[in-house]
C-alpha cells in the first residue's frame, strides 16, 4: 500500500473536516486567545498577561512552569506578568497551548488509550526535548518543552474523535513497533497519528519547520531531509527526546535495551554519551518534580487502570440505566436535614449520595458524577451559590441539574441564585410532596438533556465515521489499485508542489520515468493476468530500490514516474543506473515459466533550462525516447 499521502492533501481541508466531528482537542478559549495574541507582533506582555489571567488554572500551571528549575533564575516570579515576562510572549504562548490540552483532555472513552500514561510521556519528552536543546542547536529551551509537550497530539486526537475504532486499532497493534501501529491507523483512518499531529500544529499557528519536523519526528534521517537544515535538526531532537522519555518511564527491568537504542540514537545525532548521561538524570528529576506540580503521574499505572476500565465496563453493562432512577447528591451541612431529604429521594428509588459541605460536595461531583445536586445555601466555608459557580466552570460538572434550599424567598436573592447556575429553588420548611413533584420535573429535565447528549454523541459518531469515509475516498483517488503507488494524479500534483519547494530553497530536483521493455510480448506470449503480475512486481522493485524521500508513482500503462527530491544530475543518474540493474537482475514466475523484464528510463535534473515541471517531464520523456532508440535496458539522462 502507498505511504501517507499527506502532503499533497491540504492540511486545512483535513482539519475543518475533523474541526466538523466536534471531537477534535482543541485548546481553551484562553490559550487560543493567547496564541493569536502572539501572531500580533505588537503584543506585548502586559497583554498577554491580561488574557492568560481569565484562566486561573492555566496561569497557575504557567506561574509554576516559569518558576521551576529549568527557566527559573534567582527569586520566582510571583505573577502571571511577571511569569509572561520570564519565559516571553511567544514561548508563553505555545507553552499555555500545551497545558490547556493537558488539564482538557485527561479521560475520554477510548478503553485502550492511556490519558495518564499519554500526558506522562508527553511530560517526559517536553523536559528531555528542554535538555537536549542546549546540544541540538534547533530550538531554545522553552520552544522545545512545548514542542516536545505537543509531539504526540495526534495520538490523543484519534482516541478522542474514534474512541471504539482506535481501540480496536490500538488492540490490533499490541505492543509492536511504532511503525506498525502507523500502518493500522493508515489502514483505518487514511491518516496516521504523525500526519495529524502536523495537521493540528500547522492549524495552531506554529511555525512550519515545528510542522515539518513533527511529521519526521519517527525517522527523521529517512525523511529526505537535509540533515544540516533546522527541520532535520529539530526532528532529529524529538527523535532522540522521545527514547530518553522511554527510558525515564521504563520500570527498572525494561531499562538496558531502552537505553543501548537511546545510545545508538544519540551517537548519530552527535551527542557524547557521558553528556547525554547527565541530561538523562536532570530530564529525570525534572519530569518528577513537574509531574507532581501539574498532576501528572510518574510512575505506571496504566496495566491497573486498563484493568479497572474493563471492571467499569463489566458493571456498567450488568446494570442498566434506568430513567426513573437518578444520580443525586444533597449537600447540607445540617445533619438531621441531609439524613432526612436523602431518606426521601431514597425512598422515591434514587441513588443518593451526601455530602456535609460544598468543598467535599465540588470533589464528589468530579468523582462520581451526580446528575441532580440538591443543595443548601448557607453554609460554613463554601456557600451553595460559590459551589453553583464553581459547577458550571468545569466541563465535566456544568450541565448537573441544581436546586438550591433556601431560607428566604426575597427577590434579589432568588436572582443572584439563578444568576449563579440555580435551576431551582426550594423554600425552607418544605412540603415533602411538593419537594418531590419539583424533583420528578427535574428528573424529566435530566433525562431530556441526557437524550440530547446522546444524539450530539451519534452525530459527532456519523461525523468521525464520515471524515474517515471521505479520507479513503480521497486515497483512492490517488492511488493505482493494480500496484498500490501513487496514480498519475497524484504524481502530477506532487511534482508541481515540490517543483515550488526546490525553487524557493533553490535546491535541485530531478525525476525519472522508467518505462519496460516490449511489454506488449509480455502480455502476448503470457497472458494479460501475467502482465499485472510483472507490473506490479516492478513496483515493488522500483519502490524498495529508491530512497525515502523519493516518491514512486505509476504514470501510466507500464510507465513509471519517480520523483527525486534535492537531487541533482549526478545522483539521479546514480539511482537510476542502480534500478535499472535491479529490475534486470529480478525475475518472476508465472505458471512455472521463470522469465524477467527489463527497463528504459529518460532521466531529468532541474537545470537553467528548465523552467516548469512540464519542461521537466519532457526532457525526460525525450531522454526515455533516447534510451529506448539507443537499444533499451538503459538510462539516458537530458541534455540541457
Ligand atoms: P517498448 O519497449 O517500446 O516500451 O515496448 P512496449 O511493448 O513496452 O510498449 P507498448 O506501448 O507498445 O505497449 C505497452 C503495453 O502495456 C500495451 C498495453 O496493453 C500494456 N498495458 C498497459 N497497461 C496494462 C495493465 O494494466 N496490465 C497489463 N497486463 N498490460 C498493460
Ligand atoms: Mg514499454
Ligand atoms: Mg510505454
Amino acid at each position: 500500500m502507498v505511504g501517507s499521502l499527506v502532503p499533497f492533501v491540504k492540511n486545512k481541508t483535513r482539519i475543518d473536516e475533523l474541526k466538523a466531528t466536534g471531537r477534535l482537542p482543541s485548546p481553551t478559549g484562553v490559550a487560543l486567545a493567547v496564541l493569536r495574541l502572539t501572531q500580533d507582533p505588537n503584543t506585548t506582555v502586559e497583554q498577554l498577561s491580561q488574557v492568560l489571567k481569565c484562566d486561573p488554572a492555566l496561569s497557575g500551571r504557567i506561574l509554576k512552569y516559569a518558576n521551576t528549575a529549568g527557566t527559573c533564575a534567582g527569586r520566582p516570579a510571583a505573577s502571571v506578568t511577571e511569569a509572561a515576562i520570564r519565559i516571553g510572549v511567544y514561548r508563553g504562548s505555545q507553552i499555555a497551548l500545551g497545558f490547556s490540552l493537558l488539564s482538557s483532555y485527561r479521560n475520554s472513552p477510548c478503553r485502550k488509550f492511556d490519558y495518564d500514561g499519554f500526558w506522562s510521556q508527553s511530560l517526559a519528552t517536553a523536559v528531555s526535548a528542554q535538555m537536549l536543546s542546549s546540544a541540538i542547536k534547533s530550538a531554545n529551551a522553552d520552544e522545545a518543552f512545548s514542542f516536545g509537550l505537543l509531539c504526540q497530539i495526534g495520538r490523543l486526537a484519534l482516541a478522542t474523535i474514534h474512541p471504539d475504532r482506535y481501540t480496536e486499532v490500538l488492540a490490533a497493534a499490541g505492543a509492536s513497533q511504532e511503525e506498525q501501529l502507523c500502518r493500522l491507523e493508515r489502514e483505518e483512518f487514511a491518516l496516521d497519528h504523525n500526519d495529524l499531529t502536523a495537521a493540528m500544529l500547522e492549524d495552531w499557528g506554529l511555525p512550519a519547520v515545528f510542522v515539518e519536523a513533527a511529521r519526521c519526528q519517527e525517522d527523521p534521517a529517512g525523511s529526505g531531509l537535509d540533515p544540516v537544515s533546522r527541520d532535520s535538526r529539530l526532528a532529529t531532537l524529538l527523535h532522540v527526546a522521545r527514547h530518553m522519555s522511554a527510558v525515564c518511564r521504563a520500570e527498572d527491568a525494561l531499562r538496558p535495551p531502552l537505553l543501548s537504542a537511546l545510545d545508538a540514537h544519540a551517537g548519530e545525532a552527535g551527542l557524547d554519551p557521558a553528556g547525554l548521561a547527565e541530561m538523562l538524570g536532570t530530564a529525570a528529576g525534572e519530569w518528577r518534580r513537574l509531574g507532581r506540580l501539574l498532576g501528572v503521574p510518574t510512575t505506571k499505572t496504566h496495566e491497573e487502570k486498563i484493568a479497572q476500565a474493563g471492571r467499569d465496563d463489566a458493571r456498567a453493562g450488568a446494570e442498566p440505566k434506568d430513567p426513573e432512577r437518578m444520580r443525586i447528591l444533597v449537600v447540607d451541612d445540617d445533619p438531621a436535614l441531609l439524613d432526612f431529604i436523602g431518606a426521601l429521594l431514597q425512598h422515591e428509588g434514587h441513588a443518593v449520595e451526601t455530602a456535609p459541605g460544598a468543598e467535599t460536595a465540588l470533589r464528589r461531583a468530579l468523582e462520581s458524577n451526580p446528575q441532580f445536586i440538591v443543595t443548601d445555601w448557607m453554609m460554613p466555608g463554601m456557600t451553595g451559590v460559590q459551589l453553583c459557580k464553581a459547577l458550571r466552570q468545569s466541563e465535566q460538572t456544568k450541565s448537573i441539574y441544581v436546586i438550591m434550599l433556601t431560607a428566604c424567598e426575597d427577590e434579589s436573592h432568588l436572582v443572584e441564585a439563578f444568576d449563579a447556575g440555580a435551576d431551582d429553588y426550594v423554600v425552607k420548611p418544605f412540603n415533602p410532596r411538593a419537594f418531590l413533584a419539583r424533583v420528578r420535573a427535574a428528573r424529566r429535565i435530566v433525562n431530556l438533556q441526557e437524550q440530547v447528549a446522546r444524539d450530539k454523541e451519534e452525530i459527532k459518531h456519523y461525523a468521525a465515521e464520515l471524515s474517515v469515509a471521505n479520507r479513503k475516498l480521497e486515497r483512492a483517488a490517488l492511488t493505482d489499485p493494480l500496484t498500490g503507488l501513487a496514480n498519475r494524479r497524484y504524481a502530477l500534483e506532487r511534482l508541481e508542489q515540490e517543483w515550488s519547494t526546490a525553487i524557493r530553497y533553490g535546491r535541485p530536483i530531478a525525476c525519472m520515468i522508467v518505462d519496460i521493455d516490449h511489454f506488449k510480448a509480455v502480455n502476448d506470449t503470457h497472458g494479460h493476468d501475467a502482465g499485472d503480475l510483472v507490473l506490479q512486481q516492478t513496483a515493488q522493485i522500483l519502490r524498495e530500490n529508491v530512497r525515502r524521500s523519493d516518491v514512486v508513482c505509476r504514470f501510466g500503462g507500464e510507465e513509471f514516474l519517480v520523483i527525486c527530491k534535492d537531487t541533482n544530475e549526478q545522483g539521479v543518474r546514480t539511482v537510476a543506473e542502480h534500478v535499472r540493474a535491479k529490475v534486470e537482475a529480478g525475475f518472476f514466475e508465472v505458471a512455472g515459466v521463470r522469465g524477467h523484464v527489463e527497463v528504459s528510463i529518460g532521466v531529468a535534473a532541474r537545470a537553467a533550462a528548465t523552467i516548469s515541471t512540464k519542461l521537466l517531464l519532457k526532457a525526460a520523456d525525450r531522454a526515455l525516447y533516447a534510451a529506448k532508440a539507443g537499444g533499451r535496458n538503459r538510462i539516458c539522462v537530458a541534455q540541457e
